[in-house]
């Protein structure tokens, strides 16, 4: 048995988060999609957690329910702080046991001084290992895991305010944490090359601020969907796969300067510096310059801990590119919302679904559009300094 799960999402009390993620919206996606777990995000907001409360049904110590979806207590925090002289950004994805805990989270973080009714993501002025001290404190079966690794900015070993290990960030805690979260402009091949990385789990989530953004990362655990096998899943790595974006398609992948439109390769970079041709302002450099700084020399994780993975391209990218439509028109909706509801959610639809079946609900250059995607037959232009890249299925 296994299941799949996204527990990186945020509700609409997050800044820069769509209006239209309420519990009910948050669950009717996670059916269209295919997740059976979610994270109920942002449980440190006293009005979302209002909701949380009147609405979802525990079925176990720690499990939740709404509308025949899986819930676990999860939220992302913020650490904003200085150590070595530098100031540090570092997102946590925390994960806790019961609604007790949850409760003696909010009041450890009012302590902190975090306002809790601003954002649903709540920004504290500790480093990372003392939040995590003071969150398995509070409960040992707390999980924390550091978000979205590699970004530029809030990355535990982004190029802007991160470390270069583990160790560095978390120093006595780090044996706690069991597992960091690639995030989109990462795939697991590259987290491999890294020796600081050894021994965690590596997963990977959607960090969606809009319904149509869940579950766009994805990772399948073995198990049942709640809260004990999430903490196996994490804590032993009983990871069965991740599903994940092309890395070239995140935001951070190359190196680069948006406002020039200058992207460059590691290589390039090296050879040329870091400031920009154009204007002579810092590049902002990406994940994979980064993962190479990062990288050992030739050494890499462990192969009976690495875990297989799937590259995918959003289904309303593809039904954009083949139906010569906007993402955002009501022809690639009616015809997303018809193929998902036939052949069993977005991720049955990207990964298992037939040929003959995709071809019968979505037409032949659906069906062709998916298989090339699966066999990564792509053609890419990879995102750099705030700018998404575009992956397409090769002509
Ligand atoms: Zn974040
Ligand atoms: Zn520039």
């Amino acid at each position: 048995m296994s299941f799949t799960a996204d527990l990186h999402l945020h509700s609409r009390y997050a800044y820069a988060c769509s209006k239209n993620l309420t519990l009910a919206n948050i669950a009717a996606w996670a059916k269209i999609k295919g997740i059976d777990l979610l994270s109920t995000a942002d449980f440190t907001h006293p009005a979302w957690l209002a909701e949380l409360e009147g609405n979802l049904t525990q079925t176990a110590e720690g499990d939740f329910e709404f509308d025949g979806v899986r819930f676990v207590l999860g939220t992302e925090l913020s650490c904003v702080y200085k150590q070595g002289g530098r100031s540090r950004r570092v997102h946590l994805l925390v994960f806790a046991p019961d609604l007790e805990s949850v409760r003696g989270i909010r009041e450890m973080l009012s302590g902190l001084n975090a306002k809790l009714n601003g954002d649903g993501r709540p920004t504290i002025g500790v480093s990372a290992r003392d939040l995590t001290a003071r969150l398995l404190d509070i409960n040992a079966d707390c999980l924390v895991v550091p978000a979205h690794i590699w970004t530029p900015w809030y990355g535990m070993l982004g190029s802007k305010s991160g470390f270069d290990s583990l160790d560095e960030c978390f120093e006595d805690m780090t044996p706690h944490i069991p597992a960091v979260e690639t995030g989109l402009s990462s795939d697991p091949e590259m987290n491999w090359r890294v020796p600081a990385l050894a021994g965690k789990s590596i997963v990977s989530f959607s960090d969606a601020h809009s319904l149509p953004n869940l579950g766009r990362e994805l990772t399948e655990f073995s198990g049942t969907p709640g809260y004990q096998d999430l903490a196996a899943g994490l804590n032993e790595n009983r990871v069965e796969r991740t599903i994940e974006f092309f890395p070239e398609e995140g935001k951070y992948h190359l190196n680069g300067h948006r406002k020039c439109g200058v992207s460059q390769s590691p290589d390039e970079t090296t050879q040329a510096g870091t400031r920009c041709p154009e204007c002579g302002r810092p590049l902002t450099l990406g994940v994979l310059h980064r993962v190479r700084d990062l990288s050992g020399d030739g050494q890499t994780v462990d192969e009976a801990a690495r875990r297989p993975y799937d590259r995918l391209v959003p289904l309303v990218e593809l039904l954009s590119q083949t139906l010569g439509k906007g993402r955002a028109t009501k022809s690639v909706a009616t015809a997303y919302h018809h193929i998902c509801s036939e052949l069993g959610g977005e991720i049955q639809v990207l990964t298992e679904a037939p040929f003959d079946d995709l071809e019968r609900v979505g037409g032949q250059a659906l069906a062709v559009a998916v298989t090339k995607v699966r066999a990564g037959q792509v053609e890419m232009v990879p995102g750099f300094d705030g700018q998404y890249g575009t992956v397409r299925p090769a002509d």
